[in-house]
């Protein structure tokens, strides 16, 4: 910590405020998604458990939060009713300002939470091609947009650096860049805290210009790249935008007036950058009791590739629409059919159904991960409801609904154990419901529920919310 001290005092205004931030724990920050509930309850469940909070201010939606251990195991996580993001990385997507009906990349797109907003703030008419090259950071990828109930998004996994899309297919590019990550100190263990090494830095920073070049490339003329990172250091910001934009973009005052931010530097080390760059921003932990970050809002100008990429078809393929599945989950949990209207079902290798918005379509090249969430799987010839999807609907079924009352079997449904329980349910795969909690699948039979959890989500056996005030609160 005293080396990054030391190596930034020169361009800080308060080295101390700096180090002092440094040791100090990070407010957790939340935001709601409005696809299961709404602010009011979010303030509501966090009142009831004496946990501290109070609105962001300058981003809808959101609080910060004091004093609450491990959010992402509580009920209101698992049902997907927020997502945990740190509070300075939502400038971010602030800056790249999606509108409804863009179809936007998320290059570097895992684990997904800027994604997530992109998603949720284009409404379902918009797409996000969400592109991860790590295949286990894919999975954190895939549980992000399936615990959310995202519809308009598909994933794919390439290095964003080789991506192949047709020129100028996007209309914004969000280029969240992988980092040396000096930023996020405040969230990592003591014994985890490196400092920054000049040889992994100047490797990433190659990889950064080659991914940023790859964004203008594939937006269109007059649209958008937001470029971030969460590092302080020049060489993998400044830098890279002087040595990477030429006339193709340039950096636009894109001003957040809620947080102090510092301008991009003009000068580091002998360097002196381009006078635009002086419109990115850079947030230093004291300034608004935040980790560190950076964040660049570049404007694509029509000046022509330097090596247009070779163009690569990009057709539809893959999976097949098909509405068997949604009439079949329709019958099962006596929901109606027009709750599907705007959606798309989708089969790929007669294994899985999945659910998009009607105007997400699959891609061949690159191959698509994912489309939308998973609705049925298809088990020795038999649909199976998957709990994301169940959770995402819960509120419009009627039928094979068993409602739990019971802490420590909800919490046993979660660990995915199965135990005696008496419902008035036909045998079967059935819906469960903790009071305002859409849980997910389970299995019916001879008194007996099954947990259908998927481990992406299941709580250790025997955890109970470490925030409860009494026993006969969840
Ligand atoms: N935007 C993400 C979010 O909000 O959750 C965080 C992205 S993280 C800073 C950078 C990601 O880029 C990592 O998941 C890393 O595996 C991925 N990555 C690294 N090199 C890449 C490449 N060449 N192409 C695509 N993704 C890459």
């Amino acid at each position: 910590m005293e080396k990054l001290v030391e190596r930034y005092a020169a361009i800080l205004d308060d080295p101390e405020a700096f180090r002092r931030s440094l040791q100090q724990p990070l407010p957790i920050c939340i935001w709601v998604n409005p696809h299961k509930t709404t602010p009011e309850a979010v303030a509501a469940y966090l009142q009831d458990r004496d946990i501290d909070f109070e609105p962001l201010g300058w981003y809808p939606w959101a609080f910060r939060t004091y004093n609450w251990e491990k959010p992402g195991t509580t009920l209101p996580s698992i049902a997907g009713w927020f997502q945990v993001q740190e509070e300075i990385a939502l400038t971010a997507v602030r800056l790249l300002d999606p509108q409804p009906g863009d179809r936007i990349l998320d290059l570097c797109a895992a684990p997904g939470g800027k994604m997530a907003q992109i998603a949720l703030q284009m409404g379902e008419d918009g797409v996000v091609v969400a592109n991860e090259v790590q295949v286990p950071r894919l999975a954190s990828l895939r549980t992000t947009i399936e615990r959310l109930g995202l519809l308009n998004v598909v994933s794919t996994n390439q290095d964003g650096r080789f991506l192949e899309f047709l020129p100028h297919s996007f209309d914004r590019v969000l280029l969240d860049a992988p980092c040396s990550g000096e930023g996020t100190l405040r969230k990592r263990k003591p014994q985890a805290r490196g400092e920054w090494r000049a040889g992994y830095s100047q490797y990433v920073a190659s990889v950064q210009c080659q991914l940023l070049e790859r964004a203008l490339q594939l937006v269109k003329p007059g649209g958008r790249i937001v470029y971030s990172t969460c590092t302080f250091a020049p060489e993998e910001n400044e830098t890279v935008l002087e040595r990477v934009l030429g006339d193709r973009g340039y950096v636009e005052p894109v001003p957040i007036p809620e947080l102090t931010a510092m301008p991009g530097l003009r000068q580091w080390q002998g360097q002196t950058f381009r006078e635009d760059i002086a419109n990115a921003q850079r947030y230093f932990p004291h300034f608004n009791n935040t980790g560190g970050f950076f964040v660049a809002a570049i404007r694509r100008t029509a000046a022509q590739l330097s090596s247009p990429p070779t163009p690569s078809p990009v057709i539809l393929g893959g999976a097949v629409p098909d509405r068997e599945g949604i009439r079949w989950f329709c019958d099962r949990f006596g929901c109606q059919e027009a709750i599907f209207q705007n959606q798309q079902a989708w089969v790929k290798s007669k294994e899985k159904v999945w659910l998009s918005t009607a105007n997400c379509q699959p891609l061949q090249r690159p191959e698509t991960q994912n489309i939308g969430i998973s609705l049925l799987r298809v088990v020795r010839g038999e649909y199976k409801p998957t709990t994301f999807a169940l959770q995402r609907f819960g509120g419009f079924l009627q039928r094979h609904v068993i409602e739990l009352t019971e802490e420590a079997v909800v919490w046993r449904f979660l660990a995915g154990e199965s135990q005696p329980l008496n419902a008035d349910v036909t045998p079967g795969y059935v819906h469960v419901r903790y009071g305002e909690f859409e849980l997910g699948c389970g299995w019916y039979q001879n008194g007996i529920l099954r947990s259908q959890i998927p481990k992406s989500v299941r709580s250790p056996s025997g955890l109970l919310d470490p925030n409860k005030k009494s026993k006969n609160k969840d």
